[in-house]
């Protein structure tokens, strides 16, 4: 893992004269320019159905489609559904409400490579009786053994020299189920002595008598990857086939495949893989945290699958900005997780609706207030958004505020409530602290104040009150359960591990708190999951799936201001 932060642009991207131009799109003028695939711009995005997609994958989402859109041409969905043993139906649902969730649309290009596997088998047979392809009986780890090393060239097979008769035999018989898994692959016949490893005769199919999601039990080989890819790419007619870095040393193979078999010959372009910090982005690590039972399931709000986030609260329109803002480059970084968590913040800034909710409550009681009287004050629902209109909060004598905003001895600059200090009351009353109530135990459970009744929606020009805090109505206030999630891992680069460790002994313990009884205004009465407020002063929430009538649920997204920051700041 490459360890310098990424705090903006790409390198590459900030290189190139043109401006907002990346590398991916001087590569596409190039071969608009030469007129390569004529005007046309075809991309695809070609997940494989064994898990559900990340952050990173919106990365690539946003990229295919994005340039498809800039450039008046199309992005295909694809199922790189070559691995019958761990792909899954429900995992392809979920891939699709998730880009449709993002925003980009298929149309009716839904794609798996699955459907290719008559055409690929006749493609390999046409590589036999070109004499490019062995039926090889070598296992596995003498396969390994054959290939040599990074400085040594690796053997011929003792199976390279079969007559293309006896391949095309046995190869059938493979296809016919004659033999069992392991015993028999189809090789290409490359270069045992070539630099690159995948061109050392790589295996292009292989005996799995296994299920698949699709095709059932119709066929016991499955094409490798390499001998999926392009020529799935090339079946639609992709013209610009982008993948992530890992599979630049495949190019090579990538292209012997479509010369060989003077098929339709996209461009395959690499970039960077989006990672995060204090975030691992692999499927396998998902895995273990799912099955260890770490989080809740692919869908915990702190996982960064989309589905996860999008459960968080996290807004489509932020990933999409954040994807375009990181911007694709040839140099693998880690990306600030703040960067992330500032565009929902932004986001949701301008469109969140505003509510008071408090989070630990603290009993209010006004003395000079009567007991039987409701005032409906008037709130604004958005500064941010005049459209938003303003909503009504109902004030009564008993309240609750936060803890948090009371200090029986405050310390310097403190603003907020203490014995004989006053504070506002957001759209209310200038409120003054009389006296402390506490419990057996000395835990004070109860403020007594007092208001000024000429204060509402008044500044007094006698006096400087600063600070302002919010309240509910203790008769009107919803009991509401709040999960403050805060980050999985607790360092910048959980995947750097000691030896003897492994990334989970790095997972946050604190990375969900739960508060049982938080207090919240009553407009949000009957809200909807996935809905979303500013809890005023706290932070943006949205409504989780566990949300009932009875007792709404809530899920931190962020605080208002990036707390890490200001801890690293002050340590
Ligand atoms: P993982 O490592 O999480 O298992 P993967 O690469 O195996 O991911 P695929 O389903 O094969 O997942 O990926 C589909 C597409 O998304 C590929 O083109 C892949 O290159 C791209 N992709 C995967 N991870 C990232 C990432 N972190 N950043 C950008 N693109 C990614
Ligand atoms: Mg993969």
């Amino acid at each position: 893992m490459v360890e310098n932060v990424n705090l903006g642009k790409g390198e590459d991207q900030a290189s190139t004269p043109e401006k907002h131009i990346n590398f991916v799109e001087e590569i596409i003028n190039g071969h608009l320019k030469s007129g390569r695939f004529g005007q046309i711009v075809h991309t695809r995005f070609p997940p494989e159905p064994n898990g559900y997609l990340h952050i990173g994958h919106a990365k690539s989402i946003a990229l295919n489609f994005s340039l498809a859109e800039k450039y008046g041409g199309l992005c295909n969905l694809r199922f790189d559904d070559t691995n019958p043993s761990k792909e899954e139906s429900e995992y392809v649902d979920s891939i699709k409400a998730d880009i449709k969730w993002l925003g980009f649309d298929w149309e009716d290009r839904e794609y798996y490579a699955s459907d290719y596997f008559e055409q690929l088998y006749a493609w390999a047979v046409k590589l036999i009786k070109a004499g490019l392809a062995y039926v090889c009986e070598l296992s596995a780890e003498e396969g390994r053994e054959y290939r040599g090393t990074l400085t040594e060239p690796g053997k011929h097979s003792p199976y390279r020299n079969r007559s293309i008769k006896e391949n095309l035999d046995l190869f059938a018989g493979m296809r016919a189920g004659a033999f069992p898994d392991g015993s028999k692959t189809l090789k290409a016949k490359i270069d045992m002595a070539h630099p690159n490893f995948t061109m050392r005769d790589p295996v292009i199919y292989r005996i799995l008598h296994d299920h698949h999601h699709r095709t059932g039990d119709k066929w016991c080989i499955y094409p490798m990857y390499d001998f999926t890819h392009g020529q799935s790419d090339s079946l639609e007619g992709i013209t610009q086939s982008i993948c992530t870095l890992e599979f630049e040393n495949h190019r090579p193979l990538y292209d012997w495949f479509c010369e060989k078999l003077e098929i339709h010959h996209p461009q395959q372009i690499e970039f960077a893989r989006l990672n995060l910090t204090y975030m691992v982005m692999s499927k396998r690590k998902f895995l273990t945290l799912v099955n260890e039972g770490h989080v809740s399931g692919w869908d915990d709000p702190r996982m960064p699958t989309i589905s996860g986030l999008r459960r968080r609260g996290y807004t489509p329109e932020s990933i999409r900005k954040f994807c375009e803002y990181i911007g694709v480059s040839k140099n693998n970084s880690v990306v600030d997780v703040t960067i992330l968590e500032n565009h929902v913040r932004e986001h949701l800034n301008a469109v969140a609706p505003r509510v008071m909710a408090v989070l630990k409550p603290l009993k209010v009681v006004i003395e000079n207030y009567p007991a039987d009287k409701i005032e409906n004050l008037e709130a604004v629902n958005n500064p941010e958004d005049e459209t938003a209109g303003n909503r009504i909060v109902p004030f009564t004598r008993e309240l609750y505020i936060d803890h948090d905003d009371f200090m029986e001895v405050p310390v310097k600059k403190y603003f907020r409530l203490a014995p004989g200090t006053e504070v506002r009351l957001r759209y209310a009353y200038i409120i003054k602290c009389e006296s402390a109530i506490r419990d057996e135990a000395g835990n004070i459970v109860e403020l007594r104040c007092s208001i000024d009744l000429d204060t509402l929606g008044k500044q007094p020009l006698d006096r400087r009150v600063k600070g302002v805090i919010h309240w509910v109505s203790a008769d009107h206030a919803i009991d509401a359960q709040v999960r403050l999630y805060d980050r999985l891992f607790s360092v910048e680069h959980p995947d750097k591990v000691e030896e003897g460790e492994d990334f989970t002994s790095h997972l946050n313990p604190d990375s969900l708190e739960i508060i049982e009884h938080a207090k919240v205004e009553p407009s949000l009465l009957g809200v909807k999951a996935s809905e979303r407020f500013q809890f005023e002063r706290v932070g943006y929430f949205s409504v989780d799936k566990d949300t009932t009538p009875e007792k709404p649920v809530f899920n931190r997204i962020v605080s208002l201001r990036d707390s890490w920051a200001r801890i690293t700041r002050n340590s």
